[in-house]
């Protein structure tokens, strides 16, 4: 299933919970956005792995 609602890929370390938007940034920090779905912080998130990685690579 895809999702066009988008999440703060820097929410961990900007805001107290995640940011979603349609945009490719941020609205309240500017930082890149990237695709919510599956919701990151779901245990049962088989890419958590990898969207936590992802999530180390901000600049
Ligand atoms: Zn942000």
């Amino acid at each position: 299933m895809k999702s066009d609602i988008r999440v703060c890929s820097a929410w961990r370390e900007a805001h107290d919970s995640p940011i979603y938007t349609l945009a490719d940034s941020c609205p309240d920090c500017g930082a890149d956005t990237e695709n919510s779905a599956p919701a990151p912080f779901d245990p049962n998130d088989p890419h958590g792995k990898y969207r936590r990685a992802l999530k180390r690579r901000r600049r």
